[in-house]
C-alpha cells in the first residue's frame, strides 16, 4: 500500500494549506471509511448520497488516521492535526491513485465486460501467481471508487495486478483505463445489465471498448471474439499499437476450446493453443472455460507456460457465491450462483444444471434479475420458456419478475413443476419438502434479492 510523506502526498494530489511541521509525517495506506481506519492511513473523507464523510473526521483520527484530507468548501477543518486542502476530495482520491500508478513498476490487467468479469479476474491471477507477485482487486471493489482504493493498496513490490472495472454509463471504462493504464486488458462478453442506460447491445460494446483508451502500447487486448459487436469493431481499429487476441468457442478464434467434459467437482477442457495437455477447472460451467481461455491468453503473453497454467488453474478460488458447490449436512448438492444475475449469466447457469448429469432430479431456484430497463417483463418470460424440460425437473421462482420466469417455464414443464412465491420462508419449506440426497439445486437471483437466504434455510 501506498507509504508516503505528507509533502509528497500534498504534491501528488495538488493540495495546499499543509503546516510545514507535518510535512515529513508518513502515512500508510488510505481509507475512506472511518470505521476501518488502520494506524498511519491517510482518512480521504467522500461526500456520498447520504454521508458527509467529513463528519466523521474527528472519529478516524481517534481510530488512528495519521492525517487527513478535506475538501476546501467543507466548513470546520479541525484545528492543529496534518490536513491538506484540496478542491474536491473524491478527485483527489483518484488523483493519488493515478500517480501512484504511475510511480510503481507493476504491470496491470484491466478486466472488463458484462458478465465474469470478478471470475476472470480470479482466474487470471491464479494463472499468473505461479510466477509472479499478485495482486487483485478484493471482492467487486471496480469503479471511480474501488478502483482508486484498489491501486492504493498496491505493495511496491507487486508486480503484477489484475483490476476489476466495471461500469453502468459510457465513459466510465474510459475514465477507470486511464487512470489504471493497463497493461493487458481482457472483455469478457457482452450482456444486457445497463441496457436502459446504453440504449443497445452495441451501445454496451462501445462502452466496453473504451478500455482501449487506456491501454498502453505494446499491450495486449483480449475480448470475446464469439461476439459481433465486438469483433467487428476490434476489427476496425487497425491503428491501436497492441496485440489483439480473440477468445471463444468458435474456431475462428485465437484460442477455443477443443473438448469440454464438465461433472460436480469441475470441468476438463483442452484448448487449440497446447492440444497435448488437459486442464482441470475446479468451478462449473462452459462460461467459466471461456473466461479461463481469455485468462490462458493474458498468462502467455506474459510468458507463464502451459503447464504452470495447468497447476494454477487447479488452484483456483473463485470469490463467494460464484457457482459455488456445496454439499448440505443431507448430501443435497447446491449450486450457489445467487451473487448476481442478468439473462446471459441465467442462460449460463441453466445450461449448466442441463449438462450436469448424475442427480436424481434438477431444480432451479430463480429470483428476479434487476435493472433490465422497460424489456424486463420479456426477458424473464424468456428465460422461462428457454428452460428445457427434459433436463429441469422443477422450477420454483422468487420475487415480482420471477413470476414471469414461471409464467414462461409452465409452458413447457406444465404447471404442476413450477411454482412462484413471494416469501422465502415458504419456498424453503416445500423446497426441502422436495428435495432428497441425490438433487442437486441451482439458486440465481440479482444481489437485491438475497437468495443465499434460500441456501442459508435448505442447510
Ligand atoms: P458484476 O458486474 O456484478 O461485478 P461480474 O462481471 O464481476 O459481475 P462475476 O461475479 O464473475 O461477474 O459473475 C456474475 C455471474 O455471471 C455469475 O452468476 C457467473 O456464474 C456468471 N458468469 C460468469 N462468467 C460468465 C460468462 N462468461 N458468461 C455468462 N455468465 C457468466
Ligand atoms: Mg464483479
Amino acid at each position: 500500500m501506498i507509504g508516503r510523506s505528507l509533502s509528497q502526498v500534498q504534491q501528488m494530489v495538488n493540495g495546499n494549506g499543509l503546516d510545514a511541521k507535518w510535512e515529513d509525517v508518513r502515512i500508510q495506506g488510505v481509507s475512506i471509511d472511518s470505521r476501518k481506519i488502520s494506524g498511519g492511513n491517510l482518512y480521504i473523507p467522500i461526500q456520498g448520497e447520504r454521508f458527509d464523510g467529513h463528519a466523521f473526521a474527528q472519529s478516524a483520527l481517534e481510530n488512528g488516521a495519521a492525517a487527513l484530507l478535506w475538501q476546501q468548501d467543507v466548513q470546520n477543518p479541525p484545528d492543529n492535526v496534518p490536513v491538506i486542502f484540496v478542491d474536491d476530495t473524491l478527485a483527489a482520491l483518484q488523483q493519488l491513485a493515478r500517480s501512484y500508478r504511475d510511480q510503481l513498476d507493476v504491470k496491470i490487467i484491466g478486466v472488463t465486460g458484462s458478465n465474469g468479469k470478478t471470475s476472470a479476474k480470479d482466474i487470471v491471477t491464479s494463472l499468473l501467481s505461479t510466477k509472479f507477485q499478485v495482486q487483485k482487486t478484493e471482492g467487486n471493489f471496480n469503479n471511480h471508487i474501488g478502483l482508486p482504493l484498489t491501486i492504493l493498496r498496491l505493495k511496491e513490490d507487486t508486480e503484477m495486478a489484475v483490476l476489476e472495472m466495471g461500469m453502468s454509463a459510457r465513459g466510465e471504462i474510459e475514465f477507470l483505463s486511464k487512470l489504471a493504464r493497463p497493461n493487458a486488458a481482457i472483455i469478457t462478453n457482452i450482456g444486457e445489465s445497463h441496457l436502459m442506460e446504453l440504449g443497445s447491445r452495441a451501445g454496451i460494446a462501445e462502452a466496453k471498448l473504451e478500455i482501449v483508451l487506456g491501454l498502453q502500447e505494446g499491450g495486449l487486448l483480449v475480448y470475446n471474439g464469439d461476439e459481433p459487436l465486438l469483433t467487428s469493431r476490434v476489427n476496425e481499429m487497425i491503428d491501436l499499437p497492441v496485440t489483439k487476441a480473440a477468445f471463444g468457442n468458435q474456431k475462428v478464434n485465437d484460442y477455443y476450446p477443443t473438448s469440454i467434459a464438465l461433472d460436480a467437482t469441475g470441468t476438463t477442457f483442452t484448448i487449440n493453443h497446447a492440444p497435448a495437455l488437459s486442464f482441470f477447472l475446479p468451478v462449473l460451467g462452459k462460461h467459466n472455460v471461456y473466461n479461463a481461455l481469455a485468462c490462458m491468453a493474458i498468462a502467455e503473453f506474459f510468458g507463464v507456460t502451459w503447464e504452470e497454467m495447468k497447476q494454477g488453474l487447479a488452484q483456483l478460488q473463485l470469490t463467494g457465491m460464484r457457482m459455488e458447490v456445496i454439499k448440505t449436512d443431507n448430501g443435497l448438492t447446491v449450486i450457489n450462483d445467487a451473487y448476481n444475475a442478468s439473462p446471459t449469466s441465467m442462460r449460463a447457469a441453466l445450461l449448466l444444471m442441463d449438462e450436469l448429469q448424475g442427480f436424481s432430479h434438477k431444480i432451479a431456484v430463480l429470483g428476479d434479475m434487476l435493472e433490465l430497463g422497460n424489456q424486463e417483463v420479456e426477458f424473464h418470460y424468456e428465460i422461462g420458456q428457454s428452460i428445457n424440460p427434459a433436463r429441469i425437473d422443477y422450477v420454483f421462482t422468487y420475487g415480482n419478475l420471477g413470476r414471469h420466469i414461471a409464467k414462461g417455464a409452465a409452458e413447457h414443464l406444465g404447471s404442476h413443476r413450477v411454482k412462484a412465491y413471494d416469501d422465502k420462508a415458504a419456498l424453503v419449506k416445500d423446497l426441502k419438502e422436495l428435495v432428497g440426497a441425490k438433487d442437486v439445486v441451482l439458486v440465481k437471483a440479482s444481489r437485491g434479492m438475497r437468495l443465499e437466504e434460500v441456501i442459508a434455510g435448505l442447510r
